[in-house]
């Protein structure tokens, strides 16, 4: 699919520097995320780029800034130490006993590379279900900024010898993105090993331009991600593009490009025009609006009627148990579940005051027969309106 320049969004050369410019000086709070394709060659870890990324890092850190590392690594690293032959077939659990193997081994990579910049730095191993309890959510936040009072960099990585198949992150790239707006951070750097997004595949495309600034990441933008699919294996840029959406929502801009680069980040911060840049959101959701909508993963559904879809979407009003008329799934006091007009579209997701077989015996039906039906009448809605968020 080759998609015209004007998916630049409008933004010229020029406005496109001075916008980075800006960016780039303003931003304090900084995540950085690196993947296994930066970190490793065919030996596993390269030394040398750990040993960069550690000099950039420190660079950033002593000019005043708060840094967090995502670092991928870990499988790639216990390969390394068992020096597997090809002929062993790989499955989830063997990638979790390498995982555990070589977390170690990358960390103490990290560690000499840092002591050589006399930069102290801290591991932080994170599953899903850590940010999915609302508290521990909170502690991992009080913990990172408690870790830059101590002058560190905090680097964190999937805790994937623990990590349930279907609550996994599925990469480093929505962990970091969900951590970005976790600590409210005003940018999210992806190290990655493209050099950023082009407007059709260049590698079949002589036509194809480099995208060097993203207002908004639109369908056209998430499109330019699939024509790098080839280059980076399934998923790969469109991850990164979907992490970039969800830290614009928190009011950070992104940045795709080359880790491999020598010193990418003080060429980046010194203004050079490389990798791509994404602009921040005008407006930002609120914090505990941002957790329902990109850390909760929804439980089920609720079918509503045009009267309650019109009350929550243009009246901002809070879903009421006579609206629904059908219940999908099976959830409890509290969890996520998406709300659909009659056509199946999401029109929100929120968390729910009753558990499925109350919200089912409870449908239909006035808030002031709750009590009737239920024999106890905890609330009047079944989704208060400061639980949902408009998609
Ligand atoms: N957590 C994995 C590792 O350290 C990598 C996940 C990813 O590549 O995004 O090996």
């Amino acid at each position: 699919m080759t998609i015209s320049k004007d998916t630049e969004q409008q933004i010229s050369h020029e406005e496109g520097l001075y916008l980075r410019q800006t960016y780039f000086d303003k931003a304090k709070r900084i995540v950085i995320k690196v993947g296994s394709a930066v970190l490793t060659d065919e030996n596993g870890i390269d030394e040398k780029v750990i040993a960069n990324i550690a000099r950039d890092l420190s660079f950033l850190k002593k000019s005043g800034r708060e840094i967090i590392l995502v670092s991928s690594g870990a499988v790639a690293a216990g390969k390394r130490n068992l020096t597997l032959t090809d002929n062993i077939k790989i499955g989830l659990v063997e990638k979790q006993a390498l995982a555990a193997i070589g977390q170690p081994s990358l960390m103490q990579s990290y560690v000499v590379a840092f002591e050589k910049c006399q930069q102290r730095v801290a591991q932080v191993l994170l599953t899903h279900s850590d940010l999915e309890n609302r508290d521990s959510y909170l502690r991992v936040r009080s913990t990172l900024l408690a870790l830059f009072r101590f002058d560190t960099i905090p680097i964190l990585n999937e805790n994937d010898t623990v990590a349930v198949e279907e609550l996994r992150f599925g990469d480093n790239d929505m962990l970091a993105a969900l951590i970005a707006n976790l600590i409210d951070a005003d940018m999210f750097i992806c190290l990655t090993d493209v050099v950023g997004l082009y407007t059709a595949n260049p590698r079949t495309d002589p036509s194809a331009q480099p995208v060097y600034t993203v207002r908004e990441v639109t369908k056209e933008i998430e499109a330019m991600a699939g024509n790098l699919k080839s280059i980076l294996g399934t998923g790969g840029m469109q991850s990164k593009i979907r992490a970039a959406k969800i830290v614009a929502t928190g009011s950070g801009s992104s940045f795709i490009g080359p880790g491999k680069k020598d010193s990418i980040l003080q060429h980046l911060f010194s203004g050079e025009m490389i990798g791509t840049f994404f602009l921040p959101s005008a407006a930002k959701a609120k914090p505990r609006k941002q957790w329902i909508e990109h850390v909760l993963r929804p439980k089920g559904n609720l079918v509503l009627d045009g009267g309650a879809s019109v009350a929550l979407t243009e009246n901002g009003c809070s879903l009421l148990p006579s609206g629904i008329i059908e219940v999908r799934g099976v959830f409890g006091v509290g969890d996520a579940v998406q709300c659909l007009d009659r056509s199946g579209k999401i029109i929100a997701t929120g968390l729910v005051n009753y558990n499925s077989t109350d919200v089912n015996s409870i449908k239909q039906h006035h808030s002031h027969d709750i009590e009737t039906i239920l024999g106890v009448k905890d609330y009047d809605e079944v989704i208060h309106r400061d639980n949902l968020v408009l998609l």
